[in-house]
């Protein structure tokens, strides 16, 4: 074992994490989340960049990382945001800004799913329902 760490050419939040182990497979293509171990409190955990994000800037399903530096917090936070907005979430959001547009315009078809079994409510209520979806979507 005299490799220091695997070479990854993946996104910024990975420059948080030592690679311990890539899984492959038989073709020798990564497989599977690695097996990673954080520079900052040396936390071995699997996992691919959201389970990372949520270590370092908390999150569900993972401790928070007690020793990143604030100021590698805020950049891998601001990478984050920019990241989420540049990828599936920001088609995710404008799916969602498309449905409340077209429910605000026609008040009687209901996209949304969480509500159809709540009774009829007003648009005010649907659009704070598709905030709360929204916000939803960024936390994820
Ligand atoms: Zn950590």
């Amino acid at each position: 074992m005299s490799e220091p760490a695997l070479k990854t050419n993946k996104g910024p939040k990975w420059k948080h994490v030592v690679i311990v182990e890539q899984p492959v497979n038989v073709r020798g293509k990564n497989e599977g989340d690695p097996h990673v171990r954080c520079v900052y409190c040396d936390l071995a955990f699997r996992g691919g960049a959201t389970r990372i994000c949520n270590h370092l800037l908390g999150g569900i399903g993972i401790s928070l990382c007690p020793a990143i530096p604030a100021d590698a917090k805020a950049a891998l936070a601001e990478q984050h945001k920019i990241q989420e907005l540049e990828g599936t979430k920001k088609r995710r959001l404008i799916q969602i800004d498309q449905e409340l547009q077209r429910s605000n315009s026609d008040p009687s078809s209901f996209p949304l799913t969480a509500s159809s079994s709540q009774p009829r409510q007003s648009s005010l209520q649907a659009s704070f329902a598709k905030f709360c979806q929204v916000v939803s979507v960024m936390m994820v």
